[in-house]
């Protein structure tokens, strides 16, 4: 018999008039962090909610006429329904505070926030991991704090991968598309027309539609190539993130890049600070030299406007984390834009070259095209001061302009909200007291008792999650039911309590997932010791392209179906931000032991602490500064120089000697009460500290005050008088860089190498300047204790050398008096470098020379 044709046939429910705001709810992205919002779905249809994924539009979509009708009737629902869409009304008519307003005024200031991914929420997935949920929380910052702030990124139809692990530890990567109208996001339409534009490519142009999604107070705009101007094979440019070969991802940057930019001016939105987000989207540089040439510029002068007002973050040391394009690809890529452009390929050639290797980097893209630039933890600063020194070539790394803002997590995306109803009664007043680490005192005076049943029933929820999805994927792989039984059992066990450790996030090598197996016997005499248990949950997607990362999960895999460890071991597939949640809130430890110093920042372990877990990490990235002795455990990190093996080997020993006699006791020191007051005490202490110090509102205020007011200003100054000092810093830089190779510095008569304290000594220096004048330079003498090392530290330890007046003859003399800062021996150093007071940074140029 034949079977017949299906036809899918969706009829949508009709949303009564008196719950009509769901609509206006369901596209603001507003519900990713407001569970109220979340609630209110859930309620209607809670299994149709959990099936749709928690996706506010499909789930619109889908759910019963009669459940709709029901909840329009229901008084309990209709209560609620108000509460909550007055607090979204309220939030979005929200002005932006004081400091805000001191450092951008919204009328004439705004940000534009460049990046390849955006990890707003599980119904959204355009994001792989901790750099999109960093662009995520970094938007729903700035839309808390009403910022002038605009983003722009690319919409992928099917975004990431799915993950799947099979019976043998397989990673299996499917693809899902995403219909648009699925999604938080709308078109952006003009005159009744979808606004499209285009980039021209080898022998095409490629078009891009827009979308906008609303994040409470900012928008969010995403590139479309899925559009029918395009071929079959442009269409497919964004299907996926961080997929395809290496000219899927240039084609791809360069949507985002020049495209991006290419939809602002074409919705008329004129930022005044251009933040790029990681190397992705630094082609955004181009596209602005060449709008700001049109105003009449040379490349070299548009260049010196467009970096005045930019900032550049890079988030990673680890070389997969940098894209470096093959010179011939760049140059075919790029010759139809460039050309069209009136750009010179050499030129642009140049600003991505690294040491002349040919090949294109973008990371030193963004840094020659910014003046301001930035790592993601103090660690990391310096880090991305040593690596990137090359384009600074002359300056000591640690004083070059890379500074560092350390990342924070958007408290009430990841914050559960069992704690935050505990909050509102504790201290009413909590959200607005974010960035104040005095005020999280209070959470030391919650009861005990009362913290810890908190914690117990969230840690419940996350117990109940982990088997529900340890079933599913087991039942599906063919697991027998004996095995899952004893994999799910010590989860389950409603009479004992076991200490629960988590480690999730993507499983790259340098995060070293293994690293606890290194003594497999300790381990399995510490896990299955019937007096204090522990289980371990896992969970993460390697790259499909990384193999060793793979590996990982094979490894973790076995382990988890070993007899002896079985049931102490176990590992989930599919990591999202869904699941992130239920772990971080709910797991007793937090694991994190990244080789250092690869681990930029890191957020989880932010997001673990300020739901009461604990963390248990190496000293790296936001560790460095979080960990104070009392709120945690550190693993100190050997010697980068030593063996990598030997230091895998001591880490590990260090992490076990932890568990095994700091941890472990602690933890199950439990008097009658049921719980260990030692670790509570621990508990607390991790989220009154980290609360207020890591979170992504205290990380975009000083975002604000470090660099978007100041490029904001440092952008306006050179463009003033149609671009007056951008021309001429780019005249200036272009004689700078002529003389410099012949201008030399030695000392005048000799240096007095004793005086009494209190007295001055005096310097002299002669410079043949060859050519350039004496204002063009800065002469000074960097006095440092002996033995500190420390000839960057600035202020007190800095003497100017002035010019000496009425001079004659070849060179040029410059002097200064001395007083010694400091008792004793001291080092003097004396260097010169150019100098102009249009430059952003005194060291910009990169040119120093020392006597
Ligand atoms: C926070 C988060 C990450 C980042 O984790 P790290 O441990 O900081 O690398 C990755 N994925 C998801 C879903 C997250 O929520």
């Amino acid at each position: 018999m034949r079977k017949a044709t299906q036809f899918w046939l969706e009829a949508r429910p009709r949303v009564p008039e008196a719950i009509a705001g769901l609509e206006a709810l369901a596209n603001d992205l507003f519900y990713s962090w407001d569970h109220g919002v979340r609630s209110l779905y859930a309620r209607i249809d809670l299994r149709l909610w959990q099936k749709v994924e928690h996706n506010p539009k499909l789930f619109l979509r889908r759910v019963s006429q009669d459940r709709l009708d029901e909840a329009a009737e229901n008084p309990a629902f209709l209560t609620e329904y108000r509460r909550i869409l007055s607090n979204y009304e309220a939030y979005v008519a929200s002005e932006p505070g004081s400091e805000v307003l001191q450092a951008l005024d919204p009328e004439t200031s705004l940000v534009a926030y460049f990046c390849a991914e955006f990890g707003f929420h599980e119904s959204f997935p355009i994001y792989s991991g901790g750099l999109g949920i960093l662009a995520g929380d970094h938007c729903k910052a700035a839309s808390d704090l009403s910022l002038p702030f605009v983003a722009v990124g690319l919409l992928y139809q099917q975004g990431y991968f799915i993950q799947s692990i099979d019976a043998q530890g397989h990673q299996i990567a499917t693809y899902k598309c995403h219909s648009s109208d699925e999604l938080p996001i709308s078109p952006v339409e003009r005159d009744g027309k979808p606004v499209v534009i285009s980039v021209p490519f080898p022998e095409r142009e490629v078009h891009a539609r827009v979308w906008q999604a609303k994040v409470g107070h900012i928008r969010l705009y995403l590139l479309d190539a899925n559009t029918p101007e395009n071929s079959e094979e442009d269409r497919a440019l964004t299907l996926q993130l961080y997929g395809g070969d290496a000219t899927t991802r240039i084609s791809q940057e360069m949507l985002l890049g020049i495209g991006g930019t290419r939809v602002l001016s074409e919705l008329g939105i004129r930022p005044t600070a251009w933040h790029i987000n990681e190397g992705h989207a630094a082609f955004q540089i181009l596209e602005r030299c060449r709008q700001t040439m049109a105003e009449g510029l040379s490349f070299e002068e548009a260049l010196e406007a467009v970096a005045a007002c930019t900032l550049f973050t890079t988030h990673t040391p680890v070389p997969a984390g940098h894209d470096i394009f093959p010179r011939d690809l760049v140059a075919h890529a790029l010759w139809p834009y460039l050309e069209a452009s009136g750009l010179i390929f050499e030129k642009v050639f140049a600003l991505g070259d690294r040491n002349q290797t040919d090949k294109f980097n973008m990371t030193s893209l963004g840094l020659r095209g910014s003046r301001f630039h930035n790592g993601v933890s103090r660690i990391h600063g310096r880090v991305a001061s040593q690596m990137e020194s090359d384009i600074w070539p002359q300056v000591p790394p640690e004083e070059n302009p890379i500074g560092h803002i350390t990342n924070g997590v958007h408290v009430a995306t990841f914050l559960a909200p069992e704690w935050a109803t505990l909050f509102d009664i504790q201290a009413p007043n909590w959200k607005s007291e974010l960035r104040n680490p005095e005020f999280w005192n209070f959470v030391d005076k919650i009861p005990d008792y009362h913290y810890w049943s908190i914690h117990k029933a969230l840690k419940q929820q996350m117990a109940e999650f982990v088997v529900h999805r340890l079933k599913r994927q087991h039942k599906r792989n063919g697991t027998g039911y004996s095995v899952t039984k004893r994999m799910t059992e010590k989860l389950t066990a409603s009479d004992k309590d076991v200490m629960v450790v988590g480690f999730a996030r993507r499983f790259a090598t340098y995060k070293r997932a293994t690293l606890i197996f290194s003594d497999l016997a300790r381990l399995e005499r510490l896990l299955t010791n019937p007096d204090r248990p522990v289980v371990l949950v896992f969970a993460g997607k390697a790259h499909p392209q990384d193999n060793p990362g793979q590996q990982l999960i094979k490894v973790i895999h076995d382990l988890s179906m070993h007899p002896p460890l079985m049931g102490h071991i176990l590992l989930l597939e599919d990591y999202d931000q869904a699941m992130a949640r239920r772990l971080l809130s709910g797991v007793d430890v937090w694991l994190n032991n990244p080789e250092y110093p690869k681990e930029a920042s890191g957020t989880s372990g932010e997001k673990a602490a300020m739901n009461g877990a604990v963390n248990l990490s190496v000293l790296d990235g936001w560790w460095g500064e979080g960990y104070d002795g009392s709120n945690g455990w550190a693993i100190a990190p050997r010697d980068i120089d030593l063996d990598e093996e030997f230091r895998n080997r001591e880490e590990a020993r260090d992490l076990l000697d932890l568990l095994e006699f700091e941890v472990l006791p602690l933890y199950y020191d439990r008097a009658a009460q049921g719980y260990s007051e030692g670790w509570v005490a621990c508990s607390k202490a991790s989220m009154k500290t980290i609360t207020p110090k890591f979170n992504a509102q205290r990380m975009v205020m000083d975002y604000v005050w470090q660099y978007y007011e100041p490029a904001t200003l440092q952008g306006r100054r050179l463009m003033a008088d149609n671009g007056r000092l951008a021309r001429e810093l780019a005249s200036w830089k272009a004689k700078v860089h002529q003389a410099w190779g012949g201008v030399s510095i030695k000392v005048h008569g000799c240096v007095t190498d004793q005086c009494t304290w209190g007295d001055e000594v005096g310097l002299e220096v002669e410079m043949e300047l060859n050519g350039l004048a004496p204002e063009d330079v800065r002469v000074e003498c960097v006095v440092a204790m002996e033995c500190s090392g420390a000839h960057s530290d600035p202020g007190s330890d800095r003497f100017l050398l002035q010019p000496v007046k009425n001079q004659k003859g070849k060179t040029t003399l410059f002097s200064t008096q001395v007083k010694p800062p400091y008792p004793g021996l001291q080092t003097l150093r004396i260097r010169a470098y150019p100098y102009h007071e249009a430059l952003s940074h005194p060291l910009e140029m990169g040119a120093m020379l020392w006597v």
